[in-house]
């Protein structure tokens, strides 16, 4: 961990700011160097194979390692805690490299039965068409997952809190039985962010992040991360990243190299105003149930308070007649944009219904995890990704709105 190690006397907003930037050494240039270039001036002797390369190689082509995306690892392992990074091209690519790269014909997976849609749909498709079995386990639930363990399972994958339910994992207990076991956990971390939550801390060997959301910030770069430790990170960079080719443009890492100079100080208005959001929702007469991480009702509200130092800025909730309501909301809303994705400056909100979700994305094996689902979800939700905005504005925004229904 030598360069991380500098980063070990400072606070969290000085390692945003600083850590992983290089100023340009010709220019003298302050700010980070977007270095567009695909390949670069090699020597007479250099290799044109990624097996021989080392970490700290000269840079060759730009699928294989850029001088921006470098400065965006580096930073990215100094707030994660994490000894290597390998930043891609989306949350997705990051998500499914880790997957191609870990898993092969044979293996066993657990994943979590309620998380992100696209993983989801691998698994539940592609992933066991590949001849890797796939149990999908309701994550809260730790001797579920414990049940699940089999001689050939590789891997648990899971998210905390999780989309769009917002349920929570036990990280440090889910990490025990992997130990235990020999086999890797992945901790999709992109709600939780690290302000909240360090999950190799807790003993996860890989985390995941969209950096679209909250690290970026700004909703105008997708990205994604791979961060874990050497031993792995680096023959995962050689052996499948490098060859998949998912890389992330040097442009978009420029960017959300950028966003994430703020991004300890954003997650703490975005918590905030989330938790203005939710005391307003829950008192609201037209709202059924407020689902977030920081209400004392979040039926992990204990687990909340252990494993997030900063409960973030999504929240669920649930009206009458969901699909309606999500009529009003999309055509009354001034402030809050009716958009997918979420963690960006803007306050982004979208109605979620079950039913769709069910036929799509989640496939339940048992009884408990479909009550599961119902429990947090029911029909539907409204997920709000609550923004950086005065949080008078949004519930000026939502009273308006929810008056109409
Ligand atoms: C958005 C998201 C992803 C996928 O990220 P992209 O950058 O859109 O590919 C993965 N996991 C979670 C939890 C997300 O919210």
């Amino acid at each position: 961990m030598e360069k991380t190690d500098i980063y070990n006397n400072y606070g969290e907003q000085t390692i945003a700011i600083h850590a992983g930037e290089i100023p340009d050494p010709v220019t003298k240039a302050s700010s980070p160097n977007l270095v567009m270039s695909t390949t670069f001036i090699a020597e007479a002797d250099a290799g044109f194979s990624v097996e021989g390369m080392s970490e700290n190689d000269p840079f060759i082509y730009t699928r294989w390692g850029n001088p921006t995306v470098r400065q965006l690892e580096e930073k990215l392992c100094a707030i994660e805690g994490a000894e290597a990074a390998i930043a891609l091209g989306s949350g997705m690519a990051a998500i499914s490299t880790l997957l191609f790269d870990q898993l092969k014909a044979g293996d066993h997976a657990i994943i979590s039965d309620v998380a992100y849609a696209a993983l989801s749909e691998i698994t539940n498709e592609m992933i066991p068409e590949l001849g890797i079995e796939v149990t999908k386990v309701n994550c809260a639930d730790v001797q579920a997952i414990k049940n699940a363990v089999k001689p050939n399972t590789r891997l648990i994958y899971t998210e905390t809190p999780c989309n769009p339910l917002l349920r929570l994992t036990d990280i440090e207990a889910v990490a025990e039985i992997a130990r235990t076991h020999g086999i890797k956990l992945a901790v999709d971390s992109t709600f939780a962010t690290p302000a909240a939550t360090k999950p190799l801390e807790l003993g996860a060997d890989f985390v995941i992040h969209s950096l679209t959301k909250y690290l970026g910030g700004h909703g105008d770069a997708l990205g994604g991360v791979i961060l874990g430790y050497k031993k792995d990170i680096i023959p995962l960079r050689k052996k499948t990243a490098i060859r998949l080719g998912g890389s992330l443009s040097p442009f978009n890492a420029w960017l959300i190299l950028r966003g994430i100079a703020t991004f300890p100080i954003r997650m703490k208005v975005h918590e905030a105003n989330a938790l203005k959001v939710a005391h307003f929702l829950e008192q609201h007469s037209k709202v059924k149930r407020v689902i977030y991480p920081g209400l004392p009702s979040h039926p992990q509200y204990q687990l909340a308070e252990k494993q997030m130092k900063n409960f973030s800025g999504l929240l669920t909730f649930q009206v009458e007649d969901g699909k309606a309501a999500a009529a009003v909301l999309a055509r009354e809303l001034k402030v809050i944009h009716y958009a997918v994705s979420l963690g960006h400056h803007r306050s982004l909100i979208f109605y979620l219904n079950s039913e769709d979700l069910l036929k799509t994305s989640f496939r339940f094996t048992t009884k408990e995890e479909l009550d599961s689902w119902q429990e947090f979800a029911g029909k539907g939700i409204f997920r709000l990704s609550v923004g950086l905005e005065d949080a008078d504005d949004l519930i000026g925004d939502l009273n308006h709105a929810l008056s109409l229904l």
